[in-house]
């Protein structure tokens, strides 16, 4: 490999500390907290540099639980939900100890089960604003929400939107036994639809720097 500084040399990769697990960069990983008993950080990686003394850094992207960002969980947040963030840092690869999965949100609804190194990102996240991208996303039911992946959720065989049993009047156990479903706005006379709309997620402050960027 090319050397990009003096003493410093890239690594095609790295075998996590007591393991047999072998990271690149592209990889996503999960590091030790500082604090043990929170979850651990997952990352992507960005680079691996050893030093003149072998010692391995790590150049990380990092991502974040929707805990961590400043709009906090929304009930739309799935629990395995990671946003890409705009924060790169330096670790010390020892701080590595697995490797998970970041799955696009398609494929995440896709999998049959959901292990315990499976996550899905559908936003990337700007740190300092709180910002997201997309900023709108496509919203479902009633309740205009966007969709949970975590949440059981039924197509309405007139309209094609989809619904919440809850917000139906349903247990979730009878809306699996359901073989047809219509929503009540297909199930009634009443023909008025009701607006597509879609949700915004950026904190408003956001959606204000956004607005004037685009204006210059
Ligand atoms: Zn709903
Ligand atoms: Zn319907």
């Amino acid at each position: 490999m090319a050397k990009t500084k003096p003493g410093k040399k890239d690594l095609d990769s790295y075998s996590i500390k007591g393991t047999n697990k072998v990271v690149r960069p592209d990889d996503c990983v999960l590091m030790r907290p500082s604090d043990s008993d929170k979850p651990p950080y997952v990352a992507k990686i960005e680079k691996l540099e050893a030093d003149h003394r072998n010692n391995v850094k790590v150049r990380v992207r990092w991502y974040y639980r929707p805990e961590e960002s400043i709009g906090g969980r929304r009930q739309f947040h799935g629990a395995k939900e990671l946003f890409l963030s705009d924060h790169f840092d330096v670790q010390s690869a020892h701080t590595i100890e697995g490797k998970c999965i970041v799955h696009s949100f398609k494929n995440y609804t896709k999998l049959e089960n959901v292990g315990p190194e499976d996550y899905f990102c559908r936003f990337e996240y700007k740190a300092a604003t709180g910002g997201f991208t997309p900023d709108r996303v496509a919203v479902y039911c009633k309740c205009e929400m966007p969709y949970n992946p975590d949440d059981l959720m039924v197509q309405c065989e007139g309209c094609k939107d989809w619904f919440h049993p809850s917000c139906m009047g349903m247990t979730i156990d009878e809306a699996k036994k359901l073989e047809h479903f219509l929503c009540s706005d297909c199930s009634s006379e009443d023909e008025t639809k009701r607006p597509l709309n879609s949700f915004h997620v950026s904190p408003p402050d956001e959606a204000k720097v956004e607005s004037k960027r685009r204006k210059r």
